[in-house]
Order: structure tokens, then sequence, then C-alpha cells
């Protein structure tokens, strides 16, 4: 059966941090804090597809008090989350996500994201979609404390066994 999971991040930019998004290290004047890389697209993608299986969130798989994850890059997170679902006899089918920030523009960035993303979750980069937008000057998101993306996943997932 098809199922879908729905993905929400937000991180605040810091100096002193690289800036990683959908695996990609962006040039930006601040980086994302967090207890990984702190990829808040690659974050919001893991939820929407643990989300297709009921598996709860990100921080309980990935917890940001596990020292021995610190600094994870986020890709390693997916592909984790990835073989989690494959275990389950789940395919991904697709996966397609926004990102709300105000700067860097990320248009130049956006193929090199699908990529490195289908490449950690065993998916085409055309079942990859990535897009991008700013949150027009409003709110936090408008005057760049953070970064968010929202993600949504769709996944064949094997029937439950009756009950
Ligand atoms: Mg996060």
């Amino acid at each position: 059966m098809i199922c879908s999971g729905i993905g929400y991040d937000v991180h605040a930019l810091t100096a002193g941090r690289t800036l990683t998004l959908g695996g990609v290290d962006i040039p930006h004047s601040r980086g994302l804090l967090g207890h990984s890389d702190a990829d808040v697209l690659a974050h919001a993608i893991a939820d929407a597809l643990l989300g297709t299986i009921a598996a709860g969130d990100i921080g309980h798989h990935f917890p940001n008090t596990d020292p021995s994850i610190e600094g994870i890059r986020s890709t390693v997170i997916l592909e984790k989350v990835a073989a989690l679902l494959a275990a389950q006899g789940a395919r991904i089918i697709n996966v397609d996500a926004t990102v709300i920030a105000e700067a860097p523009k990320l248009a130049p960035y956006l193929a090199e994201m699908r990529a490195c993303l289908g490449q950690a979750l065993g998916l085409p980069v055309a079942r990859v979609s990535i897009k991008a937008t700013t949150n027009e000057g409003l709110g936090f998101l408008g005057r760049a404390e953070g970064i968010a993306a929202m993600a949504i996943a769709s996944v064949d997932v094997p029937e439950p066994a009756p009950h």
C-alpha cells in the first residue's frame, strides 16, 4: 500500500558553522546550529520517511544527547533511515521538499542536493524534488535567524498483517 509521511525541521543560523543543505556544503557567512551537521533539509526528509511506516521521529532514532553521532553528516542518517524502511520491505517512491531560506540563494545548488539525497536514499534523481523559497522577509525565517524545511514522502509499504 502507498503511505505518505510529512516532515518539518528548523535550525538556527550561527557564525562559525558550515552550511550543509541536502548533503551539500554551501558557501555562506553562517551555518546551521545543531548536534549533527544540522542539515535541516535532510532532517525533514528523514522525518517524512519515518512517518510512512509510523516509526517515530528522527529525535527518537538519532537523539541529540548521543555523543557517538555528534557532528554526523545527515546523509548518513538518511542512509540509515532508508535501510530501516528496506528492512521492513518498504520501497521509497518519491520525496518532495521545500527549503525556506532568506539567504543564500539555493537555486545553483538544487541539482547537486537532489543527486546527493538520491544517492543516500537509493532513489533516482527524478524521484527527488527539492524546491527553495524565501519567507518574504517575514518572521524569524525572514530575518534569516534560521532555515526551515518541509518534506513529504510516498513509500510503498507492505500490507500489515491481519489482526
Ligand atoms: Mg534537525
